[in-house]
């Protein structure tokens, strides 16, 4: 039902509910080529739904795939960086608009200031952190956004199975559970994305 209304909604125009996404991913490859077709390929779903993208800004890892290709296809690219992580050595060139930051807590908050839905990509501490923080924000009602997991090649099965069996176990609410929106493929995911509440 979900996903016929998705296509629907995606048949009539090629454009999205959101203006803005913010992205979370590694600042590292990964070992697997599909982790970084899967960076691509989010990039060009956005580029093609007319979304800007708001991300931790620098060019290493999926983070650099990810902003160049959605910078290369035309859309705005802001990358929001703490002054600590400003030293190019450890960011890389940020393509797009750069917003300096205090610190990492004001970094998360002006990402999500500026994006209307959250999507994160395979990542290790730094994204897991940050998808973790944005779904406690959605349970405490601090934000009623989308929150997206790309769950490519099956990365994030562990995390997911994990998470029920904190339901499971009495930690996490049936309905905060499905805050998290989770597809294999950025097409898909967007298909869940376009029509949650
Ligand atoms: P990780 O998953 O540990 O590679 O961390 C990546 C996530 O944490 C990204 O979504 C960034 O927002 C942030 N981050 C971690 N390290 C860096 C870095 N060197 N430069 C920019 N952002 C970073």
């Amino acid at each position: 039902m979900e996903n016929e209304e998705g296509k629907r909604e995606m048949t009539k125009k090629q454009s999205s509910r959101f203006k803005s996404i913010c992205v979370f991913c590694g600042s590292s490859n990964g070992n697997k080529a599909s982790y970084q077709d899967a960076a691509i390929d989010l990039a060009k779903e956005l580029v093609m739904r007319k979304i800007d993208l708001v991300y931790g800004g620098g060019s290493i890892g999926l983070m650099g795939l990810v902003s160049q290709a959605v910078h290369d296809g035309g859309r705005h690219v802001i990358g929001v960086i703490p002054k600590l992580l400003m030293l190019q050595e450890l960011t890389g060139e940020t393509v797009g608009e750069v917003k300096e930051v205090a610190d990492m807590h004001q970094r998360k908050a002006v990402m999500a200031k500026h994006s209307d839905a959250f999507i994160t990509l395979p990542g290790g501490y730094g994204t897991l952190e940050e998808l973790l923080e944005v779904i406690t924000w959605a349970q405490l009602g601090i934000h009623d956004k989308p929150v997206g997991l790309l769950n490519v090649d099956g990365y994030y099965d562990a995390l997911l199975l994990f998470i029920d069996k904190a339901v499971e176990e009495g930690f996490i609410l049936p309905t905060a559970r499905h805050i998290i929106v989770s597809a294999p493929t950025a097409r898909e995911l967007f298909i869940k994305l376009e029509v949650y509440r």
